[in-house]
């Protein structure tokens, strides 16, 4: 049963080491696990051409949540995620075997030093507006006002690819 202060949430999912499929898939199903956290929906997976330095392909994917968990609590589990899947931080924008950030938390606009919502980024990156706007394309991003759909038609959608 879902509960009343339950807040809609989107996540992004990526992994570019190892067998980066399987890793979100157990990902989600771990996500799925935590008291506090309903998944609604979830996308296909995409192959995307990595930024930053050079790497492997990224798969990425997101996830609609309800939870009950405050914003902080949210990046703290999903930290706490990252790190039982072997992730190392090293060089921004590094590979990595697991990445989970936070895009958007309700209509919540917060701007803390290690945590800004709506994600800073996400407004340019197709790898994150494709998949989303395959589960929630009118979803609105309370900071532009603007519909995923709307977001994503101002965007470069090359080097974002479907995995069948
Ligand atoms: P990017 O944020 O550009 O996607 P990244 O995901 O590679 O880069 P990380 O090294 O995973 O960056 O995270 C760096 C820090 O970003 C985290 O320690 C966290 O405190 C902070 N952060 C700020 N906003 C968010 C958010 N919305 N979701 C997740 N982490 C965030
Ligand atoms: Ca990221
Ligand atoms: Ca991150």
């Amino acid at each position: 049963m879902t509960k009343n202060n339950s807040i809609l949430t989107v996540i992004a999912l990526g992994s570019n080491l190892g067998n980066s499929q399987e890793t979100l898939k157990l990902a989600l199903e771990t996500i799925a696990n935590i008291e506090g956290i309903t998944i609604k929906k979830y996308s296909s997976f995409y192959q995307t051409a990595p930024i930053g330095p050079e790497q492997p392909d990224y798969i990425n994917a997101c996830a609609l949540l309800e939870t009950t968990l405050e914003p902080n609590q949210l990046l703290q589990t999903l930290q706490n995620i990252e790190n039982k899947f072997g992730r190392v931080r090293q060089e921004r924008w590094g590979a990595r075997t697991l990445d989970l950030d936070i895009i958007i938390y309700g209509d919540l606009i917060l701007n803390e030093p290690d945590l800004i919502i709506p994600h800073l980024l996400m407004n340019e990156r197709a790898f994150v507006l494709i998949p989303l706007a395959e589960i929630a394309p009118d979803l609105i991003e309370p900071k532009s006002g603007l519909t995923i759909n709307q977001l994503l038609a101002k965007v470069d959608q090359t080097g974002v690819k479907l995995i069948n």
